[in-house]
């Protein structure tokens, strides 16, 4: 594996919670090699540091112990201010709650993001890439659930990231909206190139993965290369 391709890679990562009896270990000293451009499914029940191991790798927490590197950038000692530049140039995050703001028209809410990063696409532009060009003056309460889902993935990859980062983004919708959103997901995944996580419970959603990484116990407990990549619109829910 040559050095360039490395997009993460952690290595005795140990995250916890709390002191003494109250003490909660996430993820426990867990090992993690992504190359760039991949597509991973990271799958596991409820519990197994799925969210802990995605907000380490997006800088939106840090760990305790161990290893994690993001390219030559160190994610555990970096300071809290190189965190924030690393998350605000690099790293584009979809959650499960879209948390777009109410008062803002979709084009509004993809311009708080676009205003601030280095390389920014046009707001326009990253709405059209997840099919709601024309949406732009519609506000969040006037767009369906996997509309305004749209409307965060967009937001998300506005700055062009190198990461793309979803935690449970199909979690509050039904099959097919759920369907449109990954292959908004898919999409700008392979239009960008971002090297892209996708967690979820939902296994049928690992068909769309390059690579399905299962977590247990805050590990990487199994790897499965998936040698039948389909497109999301193929799964079958
Ligand atoms: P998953 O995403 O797989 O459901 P999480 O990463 O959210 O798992 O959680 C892993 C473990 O860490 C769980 O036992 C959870 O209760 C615990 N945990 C997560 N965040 C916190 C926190 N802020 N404080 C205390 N414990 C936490």
């Amino acid at each position: 594996m040559s050095a360039e391709a490395v997009e993460f890679r952690a290595r005795g990562l140990v995250k916890s919670y709390g002191a003494g009896d109250a003490e909660v270990v996430a993820l426990r000293s867990l090992d993690l090699d992504i190359q760039r451009g991949e597509f991973i499914v990271l799958l596991g029940p409820s519990g197994s540091g799925k969210s802990t191991l995605l907000n380490i790798l997006g800088g939106l927490d840090s760990a305790t112990s161990g290893e994690a590197r993001w390219r030559d950038h160190d994610l555990v000692r970096a300071s809290e201010a190189e965190l924030t530049r690393y998350r605000r140039e690099h790293v584009g995050f979809v959650f499960q709650f879209y948390n777009l703001i109410p008062s803002l028209t979709a084009r509004e809410n993809v311009q708080l993001v676009t205003d601030i990063a280095e390389r920014p696409m046009l707001p326009d532009e990253a709405l059209a890439m997840v099919g709601l060009g024309d949406r732009a003056h519609h506000f969040p309460a006037q767009l369906s659930g996997g509309e305004q889902q749209r409307v965060a993935v967009a937001r998300a990859i506005a700055k062009q990231p190198n990461v793309l980062l979803c935690d449970e983004p199909t979690g509050a919708l039904d099959a097919p909206t759920g369907v449109a959103v990954l292959t908004a997901i898919e999409r700008v995944s392979a239009d960008l190139g971002t090297t892209t996580i996708v967690i979820t419970h939902n296994s049928v959603i690992a068909g769309m993965a390059d690579r399905i990484l299962h977590m247990a116990g805050g590990r990487i407990a199994r790897e499965e290369h998936n040698a039948r990549r389909r497109p999301a619109a193929e799964l079958a829910w």
